[in-house]
């Protein structure tokens, strides 16, 4: 066990139930763990990293990401959201994007997004996907703590015509989802040193029949691991479950008894009392009263014109904000800024979704949702995972709140250094023993082999060039 000493100029420090800014700080680590956080240390240690003139800060808690995918969203669902789907791009985007990716593209897209989770302050994540063996080989060899969710679900979405909805059911294929999904954290979770965890995810709310929602909430409080579920996510889901059920997609999650403090819901967006839904209710308040978190991806929405109403008003009501990457790019630099900002907008105010409350979601938020007072902040007692930022860089300077910095300004190369569970993961932005330039090229060459075969999972058949078109037409020469 590795006992080392960090001095930092700037440290965000936790005290007393909060953030505080530590100037001139010591951290000292042993193994895994924070042992001491303070303005001097006088014991023994093996290494010092020093940081003097930098900032450190905990690691971020991202709460909401498809490692295996979400890296072939780039170049191909931005600027597309069609009004038939209320903007949304689940209905014709992902189904035709799913069909026509590969297992190797997959693999690509998993090895690929654990660099980018590091270089961008990912300290834990939570993977909600369909390929968790390689995602838990990947994270152990990147070194990231990984909560790793197979999903499951009773039925699947899709469009035959580009204007209505459907679902195609398959509820057994439901119950032997949720079987392996069981399988899966009996095999895996506490791998590492703990840093590998399991969780249970039901991928959508209107996917899953209310049998597979019970049963999976009784898994989960069984086995004390986490439970999230897409909910909330577009209009026609919220008016496909009002049509079902006569209530809205979370109400009807509080009326078969699944919201709970061990819950964190995707993306709870579109919702009674707001604006995309035009429905009276009070989900926010529901979310608040049973302790559920969510997971806020706010860049899927913003990028297609949609926001939550508001980032503030969760928060004043009393929900558990937490931050998720969701998308491409996997970044929580452009989560917290894009947070902030966003919610700026819709509440027209300058002093709500500020930088301490967008950061303290992607610490002390994430880390409550999972039900973990040893992640997302620097104490003594809590696991080491660490970010070391730039503190006299173009982008970092002037520094005077380097949490403000952080969210408007700071850029990934502003990273140097990452620690998790007390081992130095990056250091000066190399991930030592990886080819980020290999794994670039694995990812270009799988959106290579994806980008013909998109029109195989469309509804109407559409090439890339149809359903994406280019920013700008050829140059005829
Ligand atoms: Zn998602």
């Amino acid at each position: 066990m590795v006992r080392r000493r960090i001095d930092a100029a700037h440290v965000i420090a936790y005290q007393d139930g909060g953030h505080r800014h530590l100037r001139e700080g010591v951290v000292v680590t042993d193994g895994d763990t924070i042992v001491h956080v303070g303005t001097g240390f006088s014991g023994d240690v093996d290494e010092t990293i020093d940081a003097s003139g930098n900032v450190l800060t905990p690691g971020f808690v991202n709460t909401h990401a498809h490692l295996y995918e979400s890296p072939l969203d780039k170049s191909f669902v931005e600027d597309m959201g069609r009004r038939q789907f209320y903007l949304s791009g689940l209905f014709e985007y992902l189904p035709a994007r799913s069909a026509a990716m590969d297992e190797a593209a997959a693999h690509a897209c998993l090895a690929y997004s654990m660099a980018e989770l590091l270089r961008t302050g990912t300290t834990t994540a939570l993977e909600i996907g369909s390929h968790g063996e390689e995602a838990v080989r990947q994270a152990e060899r990147f070194g990231l703590r990984l909560y790793v969710g197979q999903g499951y679900r009773s039925g699947r979405w899709f469009t035959d015509d580009g204007r209505r909805v459907a679902y195609a059911w398959d509820e057994e294929a439901g119950e032997r989802g949720l079987d392996a999904a069981l399988r899966f954290i009996e095999a895996y979770d506490g791998r590492r040193n703990g840093r590998i965890k399991g969780f249970l995810a039901p991928s959508q709310v209107d996917t899953c029949t209310e049998a597979l929602l019970r049963r999976s909430r009784e898994a989960a409080t069984s086995l004390g691991v986490p439970l999230t579920l897409h909910a909330s996510q577009s209009v026609n889901e919220f008016q496909e479950m009002v049509r079902r059920h006569g209530q809205t997609p979370i109400e009807w999650l509080g009326t078969i008894g699944f919201l709970g403090p061990d819950v964190i819901l995707g993306h709870a967006i579109v919702v009674a009392g707001g604006s995309w839904a035009n429905f009276h209710g009070d989900d926010v308040g529901l979310l608040a009263d049973t302790g559920t978190s969510v997971a806020h991806a706010v860049w899927v929405f913003a990028r297609r014109g949609i926001a939550m109403e508001s980032f503030g008003r969760y928060r004043e009501r009393g929900v558990n904000m937490s931050l998720g990457t969701d998308t491409s790019p996997q970044s929580m630099i452009e989560a917290l800024r894009w947070t902030a900002v966003a919610g700026k907008i819709v509440d027209r105010r300058t002093e709500v979704a500020t930088a301490a409350d967008v950061f303290e979601a992607a610490t002390l938020g994430g880390a409550r949702a999972l039900g973990r007072d040893d992640l997302g902040r620097i104490a003594p007692g809590a696991k080491a995972d660490l970010l070391i930022w730039e503190g006299e860089s173009l982008f970092m300077t002037p520094l005077r709140d380097p949490v403000r910095n952080i969210v408007y300004s700071a850029q990934a190369e502003d990273l140097a250094t990452v620690l998790i569970d007390g081992e130095v993961v990056m250091r000066d932005r190399v991930i030592p023993g990886v080819d980020v330039a290999a794994l670039v090229r694995d990812v270009q060459a799988a959106a290579g082999r994806m980008w013909p075969r998109l029109g195989e999972g469309d509804w109407a058949g559409r090439g890339v060039d149809e359903l994406s078109p280019q920013s700008f037409p050829p140059f005829v020469g």
